[in-house]
């Protein structure tokens, strides 16, 4: 998770350049390059040898000027609160680029789940809780579920803010498990959300999705439902890419008529990792780890790792692609950007194509709200609406101020959220 790039100072970066294109005042300027809160606290927790270990937590909540501040809870061995300020700001922007009535937050905890019983994460959920459960809630607050985080540490969570505050409120956290306040869809919807952005851009550039091809990096969650998706619309993924922890690197599994995700599942572990042996049995073509970006396809979906696509592996993109659809977050480095712009790739920037699962994270809490589920078909209608038009309303203000899309989305994003802070007499 080591980055070259101090990741709040590029959220600033990336903050500044919409907010120069957008002639942003010096106080509007000055209040969003930085969060409105943030908590550090410490968890005490009786560990399961008897004795007490503290574990140091955050809370950032960027700004929540549009609605509650919204976002996950990391765990993670790693975690620093520049990191956490980063994804709290850049989860502002996600929510303001479709149009949700939430703001940005984000949280952690520095500990490593692979060595903590499941005991001894429950103390640090609860302890979460306990140390901020008046500053997060419904109406102020509403985390979800991150990296090494999960639906059992949301439930613990809502269970340790119901009893102090004595009440029952659903609506509190987000990624809850199915039948105890999730919502259907959950699990696919950010994977599909790239692919419904994939889908407008390739109509606006006039490829038919049936005849395009596409590599994929990453075979987890969101690499999982957008490769189905995609290739039910008739596209053709010729590769998935996978981190093999035995190996410690990552390896290509290439197949040119397709790959198929139900037998790459089945011989993938619960991280996601392809079995490289049964794969080859499967008749894949196993490459080095880095083949999915020279693959000669028309798309490339990176969804996998942050500062995946740099100024170096830019370079060996093919001249055949011509779009990215950025599934994972900050797979793009700001040098690589400028290769991609001055080759005219049409790129669907991350905050855009991967906000299908906070979009339906916002279905999740409106459903608790009013104690009514909605079925599957509901779900994935009113998320294709959703992502459909953020998509448009990026693209055509790409077009009529001729803006790289990344830029489009900042600045759509950003003056949404200063206009509600103007709104509000705060600057
Ligand atoms: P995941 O943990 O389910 O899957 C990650 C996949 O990437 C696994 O297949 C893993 O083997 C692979 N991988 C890891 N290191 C690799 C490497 N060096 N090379 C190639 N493959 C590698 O994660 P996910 O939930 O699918 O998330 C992927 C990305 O999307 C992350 O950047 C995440 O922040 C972002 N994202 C996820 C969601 C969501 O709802 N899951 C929402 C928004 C953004």
């Amino acid at each position: 998770m080591k980055s070259p790039f101090n990741p709040f100072e590029m959220a600033q970066a990336q903050f500044d350049k919409a907010a120069d294109v957008l002639g942003l005042d010096a106080p509007s300027r000055d209040l969003l390059r930085f969060p409105l809160r943030e908590y550090h606290f410490s968890i005490p927790v009786r560990m399961d040898d008897g004795t007490t270990k503290v574990f140091r937590g955050f809370r950032v909540q960027h700004n929540d000027a549009r609605g509650p501040s919204k976002g996950g809870i990391r765990f993670h061995p790693q975690e620093t609160v520049d990191t956490v300020r980063a994804l709290a700001m850049w989860m502002t922007w996600k929510c303001s680029v479709v149009d949700i009535p939430l703001g940005g937050g984000k949280g952690g905890v520095i500990c490593d789940p692979h060595n903590l019983s499941q005991r001894e994460q429950e103390g640090i959920c609860r302890g979460w809780i306990r140390q901020i459960a008046k500053n997060v809630g419904p109406v102020n607050d509403v985390p979800a579920p991150d990296v090494m985080t999960s639906p059992q540490h949301m439930l613990w969570m809502l269970d340790e803010f119901e009893t102090i505050h004595g009440g029952k409120y659903p609506g509190f956290i987000t990624g809850k498990p199915l039948g105890m306040g999730g919502s259907l869809g959950r699990t696919e919807a950010t994977g599909y959300g790239v692919v419904f952005t994939l889908r407008e851009a390739l109509k606006q550039l006039g490829i038919p999705i049936d005849k395009t091809r596409a590599a994929v990096q990453g075979f987890g969650n969101v690499s999982q439902y957008a490769v189905r998706l995609y290739q039910q619309l008739g596209g053709k993924v010729v590769c998935v890419s996978s981190w093999d922890q035995a190996d410690q690197t990552s390896y290509t599994f290439r197949k040119l008529d397709g790959v198929d995700p139900d037998a790459l599942l089945g011989i993938a572990d619960r991280f996601g990792g392809i079995d490289k042996e049964k794969a080859a049995k499967l008749g894949y073509g196993v490459l080095p780890g880095s083949a999915w970006i020279e693959q000669d396809v028309d798309i490339l979906i990176p969804a996998a790792l942050e500062n995946q696509i740099t100024g170096e592996t830019a370079r060996k993109i093919k001249p055949s692609v011509k779009v990215i659809a950025e599934g994972a977050n900050g797979p793009t480095t700001p040098d690589a950007d400028k290769v991609l712009q001055e080759r005219g790739i049409f790129v669907i920037p991350d905050f855009l194509a991967n906000a299908g699962g906070v979009t339906c994270s916002y279905f999740e809490q409106v459903q608790c709200n009013q104690n009514y589920y909605w079925e599957l078909d509901e779900v994935l209608g009113k998320l294709d609406t959703k992502m459909t038009s953020a998509f448009h309303a990026v693209s055509e203000l790409a077009a009529k101020r001729k803006l790289y899309m990344r830029d489009a989305a900042y600045v759509i994003s950003v003056s949404r959220v200063a206009k509600a802070c103007k709104d509000r007499g705060w600057v």
